[in-house]
């Protein structure tokens, strides 16, 4: 018997951070998060209110139906619906490109076993979120098929990712630091050029958040 999600949105659209960013991607919006950070730019989805459920072989076909190779099942926090979300990893073909985006302070450790070829874009909160949590035992089960990204808004974030950054890349994760859109031009020099002084010891990757850039979803 099929299981069912709470659902925020589905929609096409770029993808618009990480590895995987230009690509056009479906993406899955889940309801509901467990974090209340202060740049939150999904707060309908995070806050949960009036998801609409829908059966997981049906958030599939839907997603199957995009036609398009990427998909990326964000929210709000996916892993909050972990078992669904697992049901509904098992129905989509293996040709297709899977990312969950997920803020990682929820272990998925069992996720990964269960599906090594799954991406995990994992957003290791910085202190200006107001939020900063994170599951360490995630570091290990992100791996190549995955990446950190660090979003920051003043320079306290960019202390906290000097500092957490030698910790992911030691796992040989992939990293990426991200100005907060709305702050602007100087901000984006300021971090890009943090960024660089990073690159001998934790190389990481500046990157500015493209559906922002572009003005879509
Ligand atoms: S984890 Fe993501 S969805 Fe949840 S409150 Fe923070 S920014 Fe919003």
């Amino acid at each position: 018997m099929s299981g069912e999600l709470r659902i925020h949105s589905f929609f096409t659209s770029l993808q618009g951070e990480g590895r995987f960013a230009g690509y056009p991607s479906a993406f899955l919006r889940l309801s509901g998060c467990n974090l209340a950070c202060v740049w939150c730019d999904a707060h309908e989805a995070a806050s949960g209110v009036q998801p609409e459920m829908l059966r997981v072989a049906d958030a599939a076909e839907q997603l199957i139906r995009s036609g398009l190779r990427d998909i990326c099942i964000t929210g709000g926090e996916p892993l909050l619906q972990e078992p669904a979300v697992g049901e509904l990893l098992a129905l989509l073909p293996a040709d297709r490109r899977v990312v969950i985006e997920t803020n990682g302070s929820i272990p998925f450790t069992a996720l990964r076993k269960r599906f090594p070829a799954l991406y995990f874009s994992a957003d290791w909160k910085t202190p200006s979120s107001h939020d900063a949590r994170f599951a360490r035992s995630n570091l290990a089960a992100i791996g190549e098929r995955g990446w950190i990204k660090f979003v920051v808004a003043e320079r306290r974030d960019l202390d906290f990712v000097a500092d957490h950054a030698p910790e992911a890349a030691a796992h040989g994760i992939e990293l990426y630091v991200s100005p907060v859109f709305e702050r602007g031009a100087v901000w984006y020099a300021e971090v890009a050029a943090f960024v660089t002084s990073l690159s001998e010891t934790h190389p990481a990757r500046f990157q500015l958040q493209l559906h922002k850039v572009l003005g879509i979803p």
